[in-house]
């Protein structure tokens, strides 16, 4: 008879870690000659560079991999010491994502667009050893290196011919000397699959940004689920091009998944406009690609000005924030690209949950196919989900009720780097702080965020910082930041003002007090005199009543958005 005081009799299988450089090596050995292209960033900055396109394929990039990882051993960096990058989507980033983690340091990708102090922040919080960064980026790195005590070693991501003639950096290292230097003659090691592999800071409504710990596990794990047919459906004949940045929730996995999928893989670089990734997309023959709804309306009203089509475009995964309907429609119906609607967050690894339809849809009118592919989507295997009302009470699957979205799963956080924040969970399941619905055939659908965050092209703008700064102002007494709907960020920063009594402050005044403090797409695009805020019960702002007032609310003139050059 069965009894649970039994041994269990024990599989008898192989032992393998599911470790990442396990995936570069089997991509290198299996599909060796699939080629890896991307756009230089150098050819953003020097006008008529030729060969502006860098090609080679998954070998050669798993040798300078090695090589690479040899020189981070040079530079003295240890199992689990982090290794920070600035960097675009572009091969050099890909050989630190395989090189770092693979060599069993730790990879921490830094969003570029957040405030320099910010990004300072980050470093010092992940005591960043070595910082890698792209040319794009050498001011940045200048105005903060000397606020970034624990980098030994400043690496630019370039060639000799690249390096600045003078910089502010002490001994900035340049990354083709690194690797010249290397013979490639380095054995991946063994590592813990549970030992820590990739790091990325996700900015909330309160506080500093946190970090979100992947392990090897887990991005394996993330990338092998995340290839299925059900969610990116990523194979050997795809050409893919993610637009989502290689330096946010590690490009949705694809350097992974397109890896161990042997597809042909194209890195944009720096220019993410309309008319540079169509040529990309036409040049390279795209069959897919990734990335938040602001891209692809750059990309879609590029190919509809000008009166063009997609030869190869096939498929796109759209999440970050909501795809919105018409975009959803146009690009099926004037493209003929199918639109994966993809919902997730840093804490996830990103991926949660992808749209689709079962196969009882298929005899629906377009209409309705359209309204289950507008929805988040259903669970993907690896990840389970519950909507809670507030007091934590499980809410029926029916498509109508709306509760707080809890996830649980092998790549969702148990809680963040240096336990910031304290313990995030709540009995087990992680609380994601939005809002949504859960249909009887399990797919989910976001009605809200419980969170005040104003996402603007896919990023981040935390309200509460720019509050902060705003009632620095000597004039201003209170002070509220809310989203406002914008046609192309999705989201831009409205700010609400209570002046101190009988003191004067306009919106221009107000907006140049933000010059230099905050991030310049950060900056609000209008700023609302108002007698008085709501106030709630526990003595918070209403934020639902101001965005409900002013939710017609649109400004005079636009400020630049995320995708914009501050960079
Ligand atoms: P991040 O950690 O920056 O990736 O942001 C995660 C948050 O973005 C989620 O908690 C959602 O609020 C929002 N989000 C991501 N994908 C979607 C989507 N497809 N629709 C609506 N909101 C989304």
């Amino acid at each position: 008879m069965h009894s649970p005081l039994h041994t269990p009799l024990m599989g008898q299988m192989m032992h393998q870690s599911l470790t990442i450089s396990s995936i570069l090596q089997f991509a290198a050995r299996h599909y060796g000659a699939s080629e890896i292209v991307s756009r230089r960033v150098e050819a953003g900055l020097q006008a008529g560079l030729q060969d502006a396109l860098h090609r080679y394929t998954y070998r050669d990039c798993e040798l300078r991999a090695r090589k690479l990882a040899q020189a981070l051993a040079r530079l003295g960096v240890e199992g689990g010491q982090r290794v920070g990058t600035l960097a675009w989507n572009g091969y050099r980033h890909l050989e630190l994502y395989y090189g770092a983690s693979g060599s069993g340091a730790v990879l921490h990708t830094i969003n570029p667009r957040l405030h320099p102090e910010q990004i300072a922040y980050i470093v010092n919080h992940a005591e960043d050893q070595v910082l890698c960064f792209d040319l794009t980026f050498l001011p940045l790195v200048e105005a903060i290196a000397a606020a970034c005590p624990t980098v030994r070693a400043f690496v630019l991501m370039s060639d000799r011919a690249h390096m600045p003639a003078g910089t502010r950096i002490p001994d900035l290292l340049c990354y083709e000397d690194l690797l010249d230097a290397e013979d490639g003659d380095y054995a991946w090691p063994e590592l813990d699959e549970n030992a820590a592999a990739s790091l990325c800071y996700t900015s909330g409504t309160t506080g500093n940004p946190k970090g979100a710990l992947y392990s090897h596990r887990s991005t394996v794990l993330h990338a092998y689920a995340s290839a299925l047919p059900n969610v990116l459906n990523v194979g050997a004949i795809d050409t893919v091009l993610p637009v989502v940045p290689m330096f946010h929730v590690n490009a949705w996995g694809l350097p992974y998944s397109v890896l161990l999928s042997g597809a042909k893989l194209v890195l944009p670089g720096a220019q993410l406009d309309g008319k540079s990734l169509y040529d990309l997309f036409e040049g390279e023959g795209v069959t897919f690609s990734a990335g938040v709804p602001t891209v692809w309306l750059g990309l879609i009203n590029y190919a509809i000005q000008n009166d063009l089509t997609f030869s190869t475009f096939r498929r796109t995964v759209i999440g970050g924030s909501a795809c919105p309907p018409a975009m959803m429609d146009t690009l099926i119906d004037r493209f003929g690209v199918q639109v994966i609607h993809g919902w997730g967050m840093t804490e996830m690894s990103p991926l949660g949950t992808t749209g689709g339809l079962l196969a009882k849809h298929r005899a629906l009118p377009v209409e309705r196919q359209r309204a289950i592919l507008q929805k988040q989507g259903h669970a993907i295997y690896g990840v389970d989900m519950k909507i809670v009302d507030d007091l934590g009470a499980e809410l029926p699957w029916d498509g109508q009720a709306s509760g707080h979205l809890l996830v649980k799963g092998p790549w969702i956080i148990a809680s963040y780097f240096r336990d910031e924040g304290g313990d995030p969970l709540v009995d087990g399941w992680f609380p994601t702080g939005d809002v949504a619905t859960i249909d009887p055939d399990g797919f989910m659908q976001i009605t809200d965020r419980s969170k005040d965050v104003i996402k603007s092209g896919g990023e981040w703008i935390g309200s509460i910082d720019i509050e902060n700064i705003a009632m620095a102002h000597p004039a201003v007494l209170q002070a509220a930041c809310i989203a406002m709907a914008h046609p192309k960020w999705d989201e831009r920063p409205l700010l609400l003002v209570v002046r101190r009594p009988g003191q004067e402050v306009g919106r221009e005044e107000m907006l140049k007090w933000f010059e230099g403090r905050i991030a310049k797409f950060w900056m609000p695009d209008d700023v609302v005199f108002v007698e008085a805020l709501p106030i709630g019960g526990t003595g918070k702002v209403q934020k639902n009543k101001l965005r409900e007032q002013f939710k017609d609310h649109r400004a005079a003139q636009g400020v630049a958005g995320p995708g914009q050059a501050r960079l």
